[in-house]
């Protein structure tokens, strides 16, 4: 049977959350096995994102990890300054181990037959992507569109192996790839449990706080056309603008709060 493609989500409240996961969630029903792991940044899980799994038709795995105070985003703070999502991801990786564990022995080679995949919550992902991913060996890699001031960034391939890279800043880190270019084995997060995000990485070291210790430039397997198509494109979502809103609650004339958005 196919691989299966465990794609780990970190996602938090906000007013486009639900939009997010809707869209992320009818592109996924279009993948066959596929298990989505969805990691709120939250102290608790919520019903919101709850009731959107159950109904969702997606084999899937509910997590959550709120972010430490210190290591999050503060209103105002420019996007840059600290990495998004870390935590979430080690969550999700923390889970895969956990469950590699449990179920070795058993059918421990199904289990590690599979891939993992990061996907934020507001990225845009063709479905040619997933069909790419789905036989790594180790880490495979593509171009990813809309992203760091550029048209895409892209690993750049020759004689079938990637050589460089091409991005618009700083080309010598280990691995300049965004998090939405890259998929490893479910066997080489296994073999490598010390393998995580770095929360507390400089700008833009994130990917390479995880890859660097798992693989080497040399060893990556260049997937959509040898790194030549976009498939997936680094999108962000507009924050809606509640002017109107606040305004009419003040005269208590606010959209009903029960009616979840
Ligand atoms: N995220 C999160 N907690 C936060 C901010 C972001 O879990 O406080 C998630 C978000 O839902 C997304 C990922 O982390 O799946 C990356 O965040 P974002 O899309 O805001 O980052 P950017 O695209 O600006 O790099
Ligand atoms: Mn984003």
């Amino acid at each position: 049977h196919l691989p299966t493609i465990y794609v780990i989500t970190p996602t938090y409240a906000r007013l486009v959350q639900k939009a997010e996961l809707m869209r992320l969630s009818q592109t996924f029903l279009h993948v066959p096995q596929l298990h989505w792991v969805v990691v709120e940044d939250a102290d608790q899980p919520t019903a919101l994102v709850r009731n959107l799994l159950a109904e969702s038709g997606l084999t899937y795995t509910q997590l959550h990890i709120l972010t430490p105070k210190d290591r999050k985003l503060q209103e105002g703070d420019p996007s840059w300054l600290k990495p998004r999502g870390a935590e979430q991801r080690n969550e999700g990786l923390r889970w895969l181990r956990e469950m590699g564990s449990a179920s070795r022995g058993q059918h421990g080679a199904a289990v590690e037959n599979a891939v993992v995949y990061f996907a934020d919550d507001d990225n845009t992902y063709s479905l040619k992507l997933f069909e790419e991913m789905r036989y790594t060996q180790g880490v495979s890699v593509w171009p990813v569109g809309l992203v760091g001031g550029m048209r895409f960034e892209s690993p750049v391939v020759d004689g079938g192996k990637v050589i460089r890279f091409h991005t618009g800043w700083r080309p010598n880190r280990p691995f300049p790839i965004d998090m939405a270019g890259f998929a490893v084995s479910l066997h080489l997060v296994l073999t490598n449990p010390d393998a995580v995000f770095d929360g507390d990485a400089q700008m833009g070291f994130l990917e390479s706080s995880f890859l660097q210790g798992i693989i080497t430039m040399e060893e990556l397997e260049p997937k959509a056309d040898m790194c030549t198509k976009i498939l997936v494109w680094h999108t962000r979502t507009e924050k809606p603008k509640m002017k109107r809103e606040d305004a009419l609650q003040k005269q208590g004339l606010g959209s009903d709060p029960n009616v979840e958005v």
